[in-house]
């Protein structure tokens, strides 16, 4: 039977709620049947050999755009160098279908608005999370309504709005004020907003920690650095994990790292300083705009889970991240700023000791440096204009000849 599962007081629900957290704004999961007898099975696609540890009897894959399937890599010299880390991989997750992880949970909540016979599909977000959504609905032809801020830039809007969706732009006191309300909202309209941290889109970023372990042979790191706001992304790869330790496929769990930006770390100021809640920000400002949830709903559950597993917790400087920003473009990664973070965050914890130099650690890296070109303006590019009759000279400077 499948329920969903209030994280931490185990309290019960229905599989079909949907409101994405409890009343009192627990974040729930998924639970079903028997994953302590799940096993891996033959099929061409990841969900199909992961079936048994998935809610769904069956997706469909005429709603999938290819998500997954991204290249998991050694760091180069120079990444290892910096970082003071012998073992350090990096996840691609930029190389998916709308450029974020975001698409393996898209998958999932439009597999599960099949499921449910729904014929609209609504979203709240300032960015990655809309555009998946919005491209996601459309290959599956449903509708979808994204709410945003009215802050959110008009670039991101128009990747939204050229898959068709209907983006409704709400002006309101501060974005986690209306996000809340919206989300109240969806019961009494009886619409599945799907938001960061939603059970169903969990148990599509579980599908990481399944596509880890075949690209690792069977191997489970030591550590995975999470950029992390709305928390999702982090506890679907621990969830990945810790359900395949009680299918007695692995033995030991990765702790994860969470990483924010110091100017909105109430995830990672709370687990520094040993609270049990999040602590809430809000008025503040980072060149982070994909991880900008100032009071995480659910978050009191990554929290309890950091301090139960060991997890370790980093934040950094806005100079720390851009600087981290140039370090993996110089290393040939694009990644917006948000992603870069965890380059920073886990060169300090080698620092302090708090990381082996031995240790096995993989990056997510969770979205494209494309999407986000207002920061561009804090690099340097090496452009130069010039007339044609002087290139040849310019050329042969430039060689040193
Ligand atoms: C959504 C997002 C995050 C944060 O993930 P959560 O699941 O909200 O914690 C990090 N980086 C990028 C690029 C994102 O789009």
């Amino acid at each position: 039977m499948k329920e969903l599962v209030s994280t931490l007081t185990g309290r019960r629900y229905p599989f079909d709620r949907i409101e994405e957290f409890t009343e009192d704004g627990e974040s729930l999961e998924v639970r079903f049947g028997d994953v302590a007898n799940a096993s891996i099975r033959t099929g061409k696609h990841l969900w199909e050999r992961f079936g048994d540890f998935l809610p769904f009897s069956q997706i469909d894959a005429d709603i999938s755009l290819g998500e997954g399937q991204t290249a998991l890599l050694p760091a180069d010299r120079k990444l290892a160098e910096y970082t003071g880390l012998d073992r350090l991989w990096l996840k691609n997750e930029t190389q998916n279908p709308t450029w974020s992880f975001k698409d393996r949970g898209s998958l999932t909540c439009i597999a599960m608005a099949r499921e449910m016979d729904e014929q609209v599909t609504a979203t709240i977000s300032t960015g990655n999370m809309g555009n998946s959504i919005a491209a996601y609905a459309a290959k599956a032809d449903l509708r979808a309504i994204v709410f945003v801020p009215g802050f959110t830039p008009k670039e991101k809007i128009m990747a939204m709005g050229i898959h068709g969706a209907t983006v409704l732009k709400v002006h309101g006191p501060d974005y986690s004020v209306i996000k809340k309300q919206i989300l109240d909202l969806a019961g009494e309209l009886s619409l599945r907003v799907v938001s960061g941290n939603g059970p169903i889109r969990v148990e599509g970023y579980k599908m990481i920690a399944f596509e880890l372990l075949e690209q690792m042979e069977g191997e489970v790191p030591d550590y995975i650095a999470i950029p992390t706001s709305a928390c999702g992304h982090t506890r679907g790869v621990f969830k990945g994990y810790r359900e395949l330790k009680e299918a007695g496929l692995i033995h030991k769990i990765p702790k994860m790292i969470v990483v924010q930006a110091r100017n909105n770390s109430p995830i990672v100021s709370a687990i520094k300083q040993g609270k049990k809640q999040v602590i809430p920000f809000s008025g503040f400002h980072t060149v982070a705009e994909a991880i900008t949830t100032g009071n995480p709903m659910g978050g009191d559950e990554i929290i309890d889970r950091a301090a139960r597993h060991g997890w370790l917790a980093e934040d950094v400087t806005e100079e720390e991240i851009l600087d981290s920003q140039r370090r993996l473009a110089a290393s040939g990664y694009f990644v917006e700023p948000a992603t870069a973070t965890s380059l920073g965050a886990i060169r300090k914890l080698r620092a302090s000791g708090k990381l082996d130099r031995e240790a096995r650690v993989v990056m997510m890296l969770t979205g494209s440096g494309l999407k986000d070109t207002s920061v561009l303006g804090h690099h340097r590019a090496d452009v130069r204009e010039l007339e044609l009759p002087e290139v040849a000279q310019e050329v042969r400077s430039l060689l040193g000849r």
